[in-house]
Formats: structure tokens, C-alpha cells, sequence
């Protein structure tokens, strides 16, 4: 699989989704040998099920494992350290990776509790989990959501998990963002593969979950995290870690859309229950029958002009949804679907980022 591909698939059904993007890319052909040690890497940083918006769905790790056995590799290991607030052990119970680890018989490896070794990376000593660096192909596994320190956390960031939990608290010393993108120049990933199903609007500990409906893979952290900047909103230059990783060889943020490949189109409705939060902001929507990926995308994309304080006196309806297909009329609306309005985006769905400069442009 080329490097500067980004791949994806949306629905509301993770392990059958990520099993089908993983047969299209034919992923097996990339990993070494049949022995090769593969680690799943998921985000686990809270003890919460995946609903909540903060962890890794286990169903969409239960694919990549039956994928994975399907084709003859059976040394899988599962890892993770949770962050400092929480134990591992107890993520592993709630979050539903227990069962999974006796239906398959795949070890979960607890990182909080692994030795560990230092790393030179340019001007900075980095100490990275012994378990974590033995591993021969590594699959990141990260929630696609919003971080109230760094605005974003995907791919370059979920690997602060193999860290000990001294060199966590030392990183947030550091500021986050340069350690965050030194550690990925000492700890490669082979192979990302994003859960946005459901991941939160603005924090890493969930509470606020976006139903987002897509999984996303790809081989390039950096690129991985300059699209999702973009689907939740942000610039590129707004997660500064991005561009350091990029500055040391880690990626390229080079982002070309010829090179996203999307597999289908999502048409699943909302399922989930809108929190306080959530709808205050589809206060100002006029909805009909709108798939999930496009009302998430217009929800992150509410979230931030909220936070710049543009939101105040809208008094404009923005319309999204299936519903608005082959209509006419005045207003504005988002989605292709919507492009009878006066005033359409186009894309379907759109991203958070096109939104907001849509927005601002017509309306703000
Ligand atoms: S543009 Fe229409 S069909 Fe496309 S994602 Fe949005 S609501 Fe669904």
C-alpha cells in the first residue's frame, strides 16, 4: 500500500467495515513475515466504553483480528497504558478488550506495568515501553475526536501510550506537542486504522461522543492526522505537533484529496443520544434525514465557531440532509444534497474545515 494514500469507509457497522477496507488494501501483503509479532495499539486512556466517545471500539479490533487470523498470523499481542488517572487493567475489563482477549486467546499486554528504555531523538531522550518497541508490525488503533490541550488526538498522539507513566507527566511538562512528535520518530507505526464511529467533540476522556460513522486507514501518521485536523475543523497549523513530526522525517503532511479513497457512502442516521452540549449547538440546524458523517462533520464545525464566539445572533436555519434532495428554495445548507438551496457546500459529506469556511464566508 503507497504511503500517501488515506482510505475510507463509513457505516455504522465497524467490525465488517474495517474487515472489508483491510481485504480491498490487502493489507497482509504488507506485514513481514507469518511470525511477525503484530501489535494492536487502541486507545484505552479512560476506563469507558467506546459509546462514550473516548475508546476503541472492540469490534472494530475484533475484525483486524479475525483478519488477521484469516490469513495466517496468529502472534498478536494487544497493548496499551492508560493515562495516569486510570489503571489499564481496569480499561481493559470495561472497555470490553477482557472478553475479546479469551475469545481469542490474544495476550493484553499492560504497558503501565512494562519496563522501559531510553531513545535519543534529535535534542531529546524519550523512555519507550520495552513491550511496545519489541513489536515487528504495529497497528495504531486511534479514536478519531477532539483534545482539550492539543484541539486533536489521532494517530501521532495515541502512541503516548507506550510510554511510562513518569514520561507521561514529564511530556505534559513539556508542553505535549514536541515530545509527542519525537516519540513517533523512535516508535514507527506500520499501519493506522482510525475509529471514528463515534469519537468526542472536544475531549480526550469522552462525554460529548460525535457520531461520525467512518473508519479511516492509512500508513502515514502525520497525513492521518492532517486530514482529521481538517475533519474535525482546524488547520493543519493549529496541532503543532503535526508540523514538528513532519520537520524530523516522521510524514508528510502533504495532503492531495485525489489520494482519499473513499469505499461508499454513508447513509446511516444519528443513533446515538444528543447530549446537553450537542444540542444546544443543532439548535441552529434545520435537519432531514442527514446521514451521520455529514450532521458530525456540522457539529464539530458549530463546535469550533462557538468557541471564536461566531455563533452569537445566527439567526439563519443551516439545512442538511437527504431529505433537502431535488428541493429548491432560499437559505443555506450543507451537502450535496442540499445544492437546490441558494447557498450550498458541496461534498458528502463535507469536512468540518470546508464548513466553517463556508460559513464564515456566507453567513458569519
Ligand atoms: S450530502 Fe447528503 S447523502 Fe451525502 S452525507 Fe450528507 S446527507 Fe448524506
Amino acid at each position: 500500500m503507497d504511503g500517501d494514500l488515506i482510505y475510507v469507509i463509513y457505516g455504522d457497522r465497524p467490525k465488517k467495515m474495517v474487515r472489508r477496507i483491510l481485504e480491498h488494501v490487502d493489507i497482509a501483503k504488507d506485514i513481514p513475515s507469518k511470525d511477525s509479532l503484530v501489535g494492536i495499539k487502541p486507545n484505552l486512556v479512560v476506563a469507558k466504553p467506546a459509546e462514550q466517545g473516548a475508546t476503541t471500539s472492540p469490534e472494530l479490533v475484533e475484525g483486524v483480528i479475525e483478519y488477521l487470523r484469516d490469513n495466517g498470523f496468529h502472534n498478536i499481542i494487544i497493548l496499551e497504558g492508560s493515562w495516569l488517572g486510570d489503571r489499564t487493567s481496569r480499561a481493559f475489563q470495561v472497555c470490553g478488550y477482557e472478553g475479546l482477549s479469551n475469545r481469542y486467546n490474544i495476550p493484553l499486554i499492560d504497558l503501565q506495568r512494562d519496563g522501559y528504555m531510553y531513545y535519543q531523538v534529535e535534542d531529546m531522550k524519550i523512555s519507550l515501553c520495552n513491550r511496545a518497541m519489541d513489536v515487528d508490525y504495529m497497528i495504531n488503533m486511534p479514536v478519531l475526536k477532539g483534545h482539550c490541550q492539543t484541539r486533536i488526538t489521532c494517530a501521532l498522539k495515541n502512541m503516548k501510550g507506550c510510554i511510562p507513566d513518569r514520561e507521561k507527566r514529564r511530556f505534559h511538562t513539556m508542553g505535549l506537542h514536541k515530545p509527542i512528535a519525537y516519540m513517533n520518530k523512535a516508535l514507527e507505526q506500520d499501519l493506522i486504522v482510525v475509529d471514528g464511529i463515534i469519537g468526542d467533540l472536544n475531549f480526550e476522556e469522552g462525554g460529548n461522543p460525535v457520531q461520525m460513522n467512518r473508519v479511516i486507514l492509512g500508513k502515514d501518521p502525520v497525513l492521518i492526522d492532517s486530514y482529521v485536523a481538517q475533519l474535525l475543523g482546524y488547520d493543519i497549523e493549529d496541532i503543532p505537533y503535526i508540523g514538528m513530526a513532519e520537520d524530523i522525517g516522521v510524514g508528510s503532511s502533504n495532503l492531495i484529496d485525489d489520494n482519499i479513497v473513499e469505499l461508499n457512502r454513508d447513509t446511516a442516521p444519528m443513533s446515538i443520544p444528543k447530549t446537553r452540549l450537542i444540542e444546544d449547538l443543532t439548535g441552529y440546524v434545520e435537519e432531514d434525514m442527514a446521514c451521520s458523517a455529514c450532521y458530525g462533520s456540522l457539529i464539530h464545525a458549530l463546535d469550533r465557531l462557538q468557541d471564536r464566539g461566531c455563533l452569537y445572533g445566527m439567526e439563519d436555519k443551516i439545512h442538511i440532509g437527504q431529505g433537502y434532495e431535488g428541493k429548491k428554495g432560499e437559505g443555506l445548507g450543507i451537502g450535496i444534497c442540499t445544492k437546490g438551496l441558494e447557498r450550498s457546500l458541496s461534498g458528502c459529506p463535507p469536512r468540518a474545515k470546508d464548513i466553517i469556511d463556508f460559513l464564515e464566508k456566507y453567513y458569519i
